[in-house]
């Protein structure tokens, strides 16, 4: 397969902005190669610069659920275009999507968009310790909310630990509040609460899809729900990634357990940038202007953002069975794909949520951030370059989750596994 024009436009694109991309994880780093260059997407499909077409497995990183190019939400963002940018003043669009939002998540009371998952955690987390009155934090390693400054800290041993910046530039004053447990173990979380009495609330993504798709044993998140009830804390359920996709409405309503506060993304801006958080009224309503905990943003609840969201949780909202349906095809892909590296030899687990995926090459089931780490980072590697020449685009970090669209075809999962089945042998070989 011909990259060459892709190529020279990273090289290009290196001299103008940072390592040629506007986020790390696009560089292709962890393995190796270049990035394509994208000129256009078309339902489960992804063009390149060179003229090469992809299956895409990516899907902007999640937040395409009906695919590129959806007509519905096309058609919603031109007609919003046509009334106007921007106004920074408020419109009926805010409140549809509001209405949309709190019909989906039972612990979502009131709601108030942002333009990013970043902020949305990040404004999550203030609002928790404005509320609560306490400063620490407990975070899992391997779980990713964003690069806010607290947010962003190293993944440690395992066991709980005060956190340190995992950037420069990030001072270890800003990240001392910021208590690392190990995902799963719910003995890591209450040394978190043995070592500090200022804990404000607990962050997790309830099926994390940083660190590979890895999702929380349901009676941990029953202990941590207790564990916050006994110990005055918030639960925050991060759903940036999984709102939308590892379910209809939420992880609270297959996993029993209702957060205090969820911040949501991707999905809910239809590929627009958009944001949220919301939680029960008493909590909200502590946000500025109603409460002293401030928070605001220029382009918050941008109309045309608000329309592209309001169009694709429209869509899903008229079909209630659309999740399991993508689970089906993706059960089929990472089955399919499993026997085709067995047949060679090669172990994988594989898992899914809804219509995100995952797998690993190792044979130990993966349940926290170190089993991730310990799975084969180089056949990782091979597979996704493998793929990409036969034309199928996966995300270029053994670290991230794959996605599912409505435009992905029974016919295009059948044809990964083909293909899979000859890139598993050329590994082999
Ligand atoms: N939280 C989770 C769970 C995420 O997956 C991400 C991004 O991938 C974020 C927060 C940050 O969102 P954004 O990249 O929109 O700032």
């Amino acid at each position: 397969m011909n990259r060459e024009a892709s190529q020279k436009a990273f090289e290009e694109a290196q001299e103008l902005i940072p390592g040629g991309v506007d986020s790390p994880v696009r560089a292709f780093k962890s393995v190796g190669g270049t990035p394509i260059f994208i000129t256009e997407g078309e339902g489960g499909y992804l063009k390149d610069i060179d003229g090469n077409k992809y299956v895409d497995y990516v899907q902007s990183w999640g937040p395409l659920l009906f695919g590129h190019r959806d007509e519905t939400i096309e058609a919603a963002v031109i007609d919003a275009v046509k009334h106007g940018l921007s106004f920074g003043a408020p419109t009926l669009a805010e409140s549809e999507l509001a209405k949309l939002v709190i019909d989906f998540f039972d612990s979502v009371e009131k709601v108030r968009f942002v333009s990013s998952g970043t902020e949305a955690v990040m404004s999550a987390i203030r609002l928790a310790r404005g509320f609560i009155g306490r400063d620490d934090i407990v975070k899992f390693t391997g779980c990713y909310h964003g690069h806010s400054d607290a947010l962003l800290v190293e993944a440690g041993s395992g066991a709980a630990t005060f956190g340190n910046p995992s950037s420069p530039g990030v001072p270890a004053d800003f990240t001392k509040h910021t208590l690392l447990a190990e995902y799963n173990n719910i003995e890591s979380v209450k040394k978190c609460f043995a070592d500090s009495d200022n804990i404000a609330c607990i962050i997790i993504e309830p099926i994390a899809g940083n660190m590979g798709l890895v999702p929380a044993d349901k009676e941990f998140l029953h202990e941590l729900r207790e564990l916050c009830d006994a110990n005055g804390a918030l639960l925050i359920f991060d759903e940036v990634m999984s709102g939308f996709r590892g379910s209809l409405r939420g992880a609270e309503s297959i996993t029993g357990v209702t957060p205090d506060l969820v911040t949501l993304g991707k999905v809910i801006g239809g590929g627009m940038p958009v944001g949220a958080f919301g939680g029960r009224r008493e909590i909200m309503d502590k946000l500025s202007p109603e409460g002293p905990v401030y928070q605001a943003g220029t382009l918050s609840g941008n109309p045309v953002a608000m329309a592209a969201g309001h169009a694709a949780l429209t869509k899903l909202k008229q079909n209630g069975r659309l999740i399991d349906v993508l689970n089906s095809r993706a059960v089929r892909l990472v089955e399919g794909m499993q026997d085709a590296a067995r047949e060679e030899g090669i172990a994988m687990q594989v898992d899914t949520r809804g219509s995100m995926f995952g797998f690993f090459f190792s044979d130990k089931v993966v349940k926290n951030f170190s089993d991730a780490a310990a799975s084969d980072a180089d056949i990782f590697a091979q597979f996704h370059a493998g793929m990409l020449d036969e034309g199928f685009y996966f995300a270029c970090s053994l670290y991230e989750t794959g996605f599912i669209s409505t435009a992905t075809t029974d016919m295009m999962i059948e044809d990964t596994i083909e293909a899979s089945k000859r890139v598993f042998k050329a590994i082999k070989n």
